[in-house]
């Protein structure tokens, strides 16, 4: 099987020679994602190199494996946790508190005591209940507000859900401070996967206004935490991780001077071309005779770890063993008895004709929001199985 997109010119540090023999050779029972962690180091270092002096949080969400924090640990990295689960899984990794981040805008009173407890002292909120909880919990914490930006055509938007308006960032900041807590600044997300960096400039622009307004309302500011959004390797030209950040981060200094601390909580693009997913046809059928597409069914689907392609969002890349054979369009399913566990379908998938059933499928670009999206067992389809290398 050959590789028939990479990665490299663009994007991803050097094949892994490593993650290729396994995907090739290995016996796998069940849809394995395979990790190279050396690859998710490498991501670190070109991001790190490109944001210069910005502290970075994994965001752990995007694949909590203990290997995978641990290797980012072992690089210098911090992190975001989102709740409880999350912080004890960086613990256990000997990761100090004060390199963890308590990101989630929506946390339990009981998880942010805990956190407390353990030393953690950085907090997000966007709502003036969770500064009391923050404040009864965790009684003089550092927190940031979360402010909600316009979308900017990110693939995977997080809008809406999470931040507050604008005119409500200086009175939770003064309520913040009223409750004896120190607001230190401000957060966002510009949407993940956010192809290219001058997709930020909106954003940063709407944000350096609510940041300056509060200087100027006497706040004293001095973090900027600028999220996630940088994007992973799924077959459509993206910028490196080096230049990407690099432009995003002279973005930043221009708009909000050299003085604040700027943290990132890059999630996808430190995992994603990591890993790829080794999966099985299980059925290659038509409908009727006059059918155009096929459709092709994995033992693989929506509810076992590609839940982005749900709107068809993520594309991933495709190989098999037939690559370079005639191709004709496929609609792609997973195998659950669930009629919206079909993947690709308004968008059909070009697969060779001579596909058939038993043959193994290698999914690219699947170090990110998978093995974290998969159910414990919809259907009796076990959770993905993840094999770090
Ligand atoms: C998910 C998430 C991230 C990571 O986003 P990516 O687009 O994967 O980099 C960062 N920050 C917060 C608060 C998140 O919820």
């Amino acid at each position: 099987m050959a590789l028939i997109h990479t990665a490299r010119d663009v994007v991803a540090p050097d094949y892994s020679p490593k993650l290729e023999t396994v995907l090739q050779t290995a016996e796998f029972d069940r849809p394995t994602l395979v990790v190279d962690t050396d690859i998710v180091a490498e991501n670190f270092r070109a991001l790190k190199r490109g944001l210069g002096d910005a502290a970075v949080h994994y965001a752990v969400k995007a694949n909590p494996h203990p290997e995978i924090i641990a290797r980012l640990h072992a690089e210098g990295c911090g992190f975001d946790a989102a709740s409880r689960g999350e912080i004890e899984l960086c613990l256990a990794q000997g990761i100090r508190p004060r390199n963890i981040s308590f990101g989630n805008t929506i946390k339990r009173e009981r998880d942010i005591a805990f956190a407390h407890q353990a030393g953690i002292t950085l907090f997000a909120a966007d709502a003036e209940e969770e500064l009391h909880k923050i404040a009864g919990a965790a009684p003089g914490a550092r927190v940031y507000i979360r402010v909600i930006v316009e979308p900017n055509g990110a693939d995977w938007p997080l809008t809406r859900k999470f931040g507050c308006a604008a005119e409500r960032v200086q009175p939770l900041m003064q309520l913040a401070l009223d409750l004896g807590l120190e607001p230190v600044g401000l957060s966002f997300h510009v949407g993940s996967q956010t192809r290219y960096a001058h997709m930020w400039s909106d954003t940063l622009a709407q944000v350096a206004r609510i940041w300056h307004d509060a200087c100027d309302a006497g706040f004293d500011l001095t973090l900027l935490n600028i999220g996630g959004g940088f994007p992973g390797y799924y077959g459509d030209e993206i910028d490196g991780a080096e230049p990407y950040a690099a432009d995003v981060m002279a973005q930043v200094r221009a708009l909000f001077g050299p003085e604040p601390q700027i943290m990132a909580e890059p999630g996808r693009s430190l995992v994603a071309n990591a890993g790829a997913i080794a999966a099985e046809v299980l059925l290659v059928s038509r409908k009727s005779d006059t059918d155009l597409h096929r459709w092709v069914y994995l033992d693989i689907g929506r509810f076992s770890g590609l839940a982005e392609t749900e709107g068809e969002a993520i594309r991933y890349q495709f190989e098999t063993p037939h690559d370079g054979e005639e191709t004709g369009p496929c609609i792609l399913a997973g195998p659950s008895c669930d009629s919206v566990d079909v993947l690709y379908e308004k968008r059909p998938m070009p697969l060779p004709l001579s596909l058939a059933a038993g043959d193994r499928v290698i999914i690219r670009g699947c170090g990110a929001y998978t093995s974290t999206y998969s159910s414990v067992g919809f259907n009796g389809f076990p959770p993905l199985d993840v094999r770090v290398i």
